[in-house]
């Protein structure tokens, strides 16, 4: 999967959220629209429909590139150095 994008390639087990929230809305008290669980660290933050976009956040302040979907029948991944999606 993520055809010219290795770290698509190097997942082989997607991480997925432990607790369905935002870790770093929940300790201010934000809202959230849609949840990401970051691949490198398996932190779940909030997406960018969400009004503190936390999980992009988490990517840039990081460094780490992969996120997948934490919502509920939803099975992908998206890779931000690389702009690249993929479905599992
Ligand atoms: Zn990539
Ligand atoms: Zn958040
Ligand atoms: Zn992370």
């Amino acid at each position: 999967m993520g055809e010219g994008c290795e770290h698509l390639q190097g997942i082989d087990k997607v991480k997925r959220a432990k607790r369905r929230v935002c870790e770093d809305c929940e300790r201010m008290g934000g809202e959230w629209v849609h949840l990401r669980t970051c691949q490198t660290c398996g932190v779940t933050r909030c997406c960018d429909n969400s009004p503190n976009k936390h999980a992009t956040k988490h990517a840039h302040a990081s460094g780490h590139p992969v996120i997948a979907s934490a919502e509920p029948g939803e099975r992908w991944l998206y890779c931000y150095p690389d702009d690249a999606f993929a479905e599992y």
